[in-house]
């Protein structure tokens, strides 16, 4: 959360903006992050700071797979992907994550 916050004050900086409004921050399944926790770090870090009131927005990330056989694309639920079969082909085991991974800054909204 503090790499996501730096990351916001750089965003500030560079568009010269004072008053930050809300953020809206991306997380995927396979990153392990509570969104309880990201929203109660959030409001401890920017409590006392130029941020302070600002709005927190989560979106989860689903996890999308891409079978390196077939480059087949798709969505699921299932955590455990290394033991999922391409839904086309039925290659085992054999995707490249396309999404759901890490943290970042999706958007940031501020007044001038
Ligand atoms: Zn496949």
């Amino acid at each position: 959360m503090t790499n996501v916050l730096e990351l916001v004050a750089q965003e500030m900086e560079k568009h010269k903006v004072a008053k930050l409004r809300s953020i809206t921050v991306r997380y995927g399944v396979l990153s392990n992050i509570v969104a309880d926790s990201l929203a109660f770090a959030f409001e401890v870090l920017t409590k006392d700071s130029e941020f302070a009131g600002a709005k927190l927005n989560l979106v989860k990330d689903e996890l999308a797979l891409k079978c390196r056989l077939c480059s087949h694309s798709f969505i699921t639920d299932q955590k455990d992907y290394f033991f999922l079969a391409c839904p086309k082909c039925g290659e085992e085991g054999s995707f490249e994550i396309v999404k759901g991974e890490g943290i970042f800054l999706d958007r940031i909204e501020a007044d001038e």
